[in-house]
């Protein structure tokens, strides 16, 4: 039910209440507004009128009947769904940061741009990177910011002839995009049976023309990419930058950096590994990272830390820390977003780093990587088939159930629609589309082992309910509001309007 159909009219409450009945009046009402009566509609607009206590239970009842970290196991692999810390909201709701208007002066912004600069270092250490860009709002941004950066070093050494980006099988649907968006062609390279990149592959589609490859380690497979420095030695002897889509940097946080693998540029998904809930498209942050020979491309602004210009008592800690500019980095690639990212989301990802410390950073790794070998393996001793068995998990692993469809009709979609009736979002369905019917399976640090075999459970029964009562699970989900839902039909013909039945 929609809360316009919870509309009576005339229904007020009054903490809404607007002091001058007005705003929805038009100018027949004699508002003391000050707008001009032009610029003022004629009509009331349809909003709905409902009491405090109307509205209070009815948004509270939807947020129930979603599914969300805060309720329910989510292990959406690749996406990292993970605890989100209320310290993290609390610090990075502090009013004074809540209130900085975004054209306030940098002299009375001194402390968020303290916060915003020891961010930047803090994942210049995490990566390995020689310096880094909070701006982009997306991981999917944060690549095309990458790519964009490569391309602009290509031009700037006016080496033209390099026209196409390699990109493995399995990798993200983003990075392909990404690469086609900053005008190449993309060259596609596969995977070889154990879940690496095929090396030989690789090496006959490298040449002159190659940009630059973008990988994911590790992968979206689950596997660390083992030959990771031939990789890195096969592009870079032909002229070209590696691109890490740094998606899965929670199986190697404060293990391993990626400017050690060779990588030239980096964007790390603040969303997945560094906290900050995510779905529904939003909100993000896609930081990136750059070697050396990036820097000067940068998108901007970044936060510089300098002397004070006139050393004064007031200065914090004798620095002073300023947005950089064109006139600093004239050959950036330029401006992400209206003012300076997505300053909440930072910030919570700052307190996060915080609280962890690098210390805390390798427990995430372990604990990560710990939990999903246990989940692989118990699923592995329960007879179901992992895509990669002979491979230790990092942070995720698929299962397939390939054989289950084979043997009695019901899919990873069937099965995954099921796992609702049993209290769990699903892990991510068909992606990667190298393996059939696959299940793509991230519990994260942030899970008990009690959860865990809770899930094993589920997916234990709901193989048996496969074969002795198919039809269950096939018109799963029994117990949410809503049952399969046409995803093509939402995605083409989106309707949001709502309009008074007449
Ligand atoms: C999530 C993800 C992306 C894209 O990040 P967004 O923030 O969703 O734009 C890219 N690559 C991989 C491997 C991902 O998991």
């Amino acid at each position: 039910m929609l809360i316009f159909e919870r509309s009576h009219p005339g229904r007020r409450n009054a903490a809404q209440a607007p002091h001058h009945s007005v705003v929805i009046g038009g100018p027949s009402t004699g508002l003391r507004t000050g707008i001009p009566a032009v610029l003022l509609r004629e009509d009331r607009p349809l909003l709905p009128e409902a009491s405090e206590m109307d509205v209070v239970r009815h948004y509270t009842r939807l947020s129930q009947k979603n599914f969300s970290i805060d309720t329910h196991f989510y292990p959406l692999g690749s996406c990292t769904m993970k605890y989100n810390p209320r310290a993290c909201n609390t610090l990075a709701m502090l009013p004074n940061f809540l209130a900085r208007h975004p054209l306030a002066p940098e002299a009375s912004g001194q402390g968020v741009l303290a916060c915003l600069y020891d961010l930047q270092e803090i994942l210049k250490d995490v990566s390995g990177m020689a310096g880094v860009s909070l701006m982009p709002m997306a991981g999917a941004q944060g690549e095309f910011a990458g790519i964009a950066m490569i391309r602009a070093y290509h031009d700037a050494r006016n080496d033209m002839a390099r026209t196409e980006i390699i990109v493995p099988d399995a990798a993200h649907g983003t990075n392909p995009a990404t690469a086609v968006m900053c005008g190449y062609t993309v060259k596609e390279i596969p995977t070889d049976a154990n879940g690496d990149v095929d090396l030989d592959a690789l090496r006959a589609a490298t040449g002159p023309q190659t940009a630059g490859l973008m990988l994911t380690n590790p992968s979206t497979l689950g596997v660390f990419e083992k030959r990771i420095a031939d990789i890195q030695k096969i592009i870079h002897d032909a002229g070209g930058l590696l691109y890490y889509d740094g998606a899965n940097l929670n199986a190697i946080l404060g293990k391993v950096k990626p400017g050690d693998m060779g990588f030239d540029v980096i964007h790390m998904n603040l969303h997945k590994t560094f906290s900050t809930p995510h779905g529904g498209g939003g909100p993000g942050a896609g930081a990136v990272g750059v070697a050396q020979r990036l820097l000067p491309f940068l998108p901007l602004p970044v936060v510089a830390k300098e002397p004070p210009p006139q050393p004064s008592p007031a200065s914090e800690g004798g620095s002073h820390y300023r947005y950089l500019t064109e006139a600093d980095l004239p050959q950036s690639i330029g401006r992400l977003s209206a003012f300076s990212g997505n300053i909440g989301i930072l910030l919570r990802a700052y307190v996060y780093a915080r609280m962890l410390g690098a210390e805390g950073m390798h427990r995430v790794a372990e604990f990560a990587t710990l939990n999903a070998n246990y989940l692989m393996a118990e699923l592995h001793k329960a007879g179901f088939t992992v895509a990669f068995p002979q491979r230790r998990a990092s942070h995720e692993f698929i299962v397939s159930m390939k054989p289950l469809k084979d043997a009695t009709g019901i899919s990873a979609m069937d099965v995954a629609k099921r796992l609702l009736d049993k209290g769990y979002h699903p892990p991510t369905t068909y992606f990667p589309m190298l393996v059939p019917e696959c299940l793509l399976i991230e519990p994260t640090e942030t899970e008990s082992k009690e959860t865990l075999d809770g899930f094993v459970a589920a997916l234990k029964e709901i193989r048996d309910e496969a074969h002795a009562a198919p039809e269950l699970v096939k018109g799963a989900p029994h117990t949410m509001p809503v049952r399969r839902l046409d995803d093509v039909k939402a995605a083409r013909e989106l309707d949001l309007a709502w309009k008074p039945a007449v």
